[in-house]
This record gives C-alpha cells, structure tokens and sequence, in this order.
C-alpha cells in the first residue's frame, strides 16, 4: 500500500484526565504514515480508521514516549553549562552527537544544576482523542522528505 497522508484533529491527556495538548481550535495535525512522525502506539491505531471516524486511543508510556530512566538525570556543575544563569524549567540540547537529547533543568543551587533528559511525558500513560479528517496519498516529494506538505502540514 502506497503511502498515505494522515490528518488528525486530537485531544490529548494523561490517564488521569490532565490536559496535555490539543489541536482543536487550530489546523489538523497532518503525517506521512510509516516516517516516525508520531509515536507507533498512536499511530497503529489511526492506520485501521477511515476519514469521518472518532476514537479514544490510550497509548501506554512504553508505547508513548518510553519509560522514564533515571539514569538520565544528572547534576552538573553551573560552569559546564552552555550558560551559567539557568532556571528550573529552561531546556536545552546536550551533547554534540547526532542523537543528543533536550535536557530540562529540575533544581539549582549555587554551584549545581540538575538535569532530567528524559522526555517531558516519558512515563506516563496518555490517551488521545482522536478525528480523522483526511487521507490522501502521499506524493513523491512528501515520501522523499519524509514529511506531509501543504496547507495542514510542513511547508518549505
Ligand atoms: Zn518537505
């Protein structure tokens, strides 16, 4: 089967009910199916709907984006840090390899920050509400770049 051009309007929260983000309101969020533009759990779910169908998928944190490991949280010191001033919440890349991770900053004190690279929503088990608005067939260009183009998705 070629591949297609997936548009989704969704709702998604954590198992719990909390909010996390939607795209109601705003522009469909568009992919190209099989290109890791979404996570699998999420994605082996829409690829069996039709355009028109609504549906509660609930994805477990493996299935999401992984469980947390806590391995990668690690405290460093303020000077080896891109920039000494940092606050808890700012995030930044680490690492120059292909690969590198965000690194969210957790707590500081004078000399020391802590940094959590795990992703924000590792270990948590979501759940995404989910319209599917439209399929297409992807064109030469979208498979070759690797991502939807047009109106709903990514332009150059
Ligand atoms: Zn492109």
């Amino acid at each position: 089967m070629p591949a297609r051009i997936v548009s989704i309007h969704y709702v998604l929260t954590d198992s719990s009910g909390q909010a996390i983000d939607s795209s109601v309101g705003g522009d469909p969020f568009s992919y190209l199916e099989g290109s890791g533009q979404i996570i699998p759990g999420l994605e082996n779910a829409v690829t069996v709907l039709a355009v028109g169908d609504k549906k509660r998928i609930p994805v477990a944190a493996p299935d999401a984006y992984g469980v947390r490991d806590e391995r990668l949280i690690v405290t460093v010191g303020r000077d080896q840090l891109p920039a000494p001033e940092v606050s808890v919440g700012d995030r930044f890349r680490g690492g120059q390899e292909a690969g590198a991770r965000i690194f969210t900053v957790t707590a500081v004190d004078k000399e020391q920050v802590t940094l959590d690279g795990n992703h924000p929503l590792a270990g948590r088990d979501l759940v995404f509400d989910v319209e599917v608005v439209a399929m297409r067939p992807a064109t030469d260009e979208e498979i070759s770049h690797g991502h939807a183009h047009g109106p709903e998705g990514h332009s150059h």
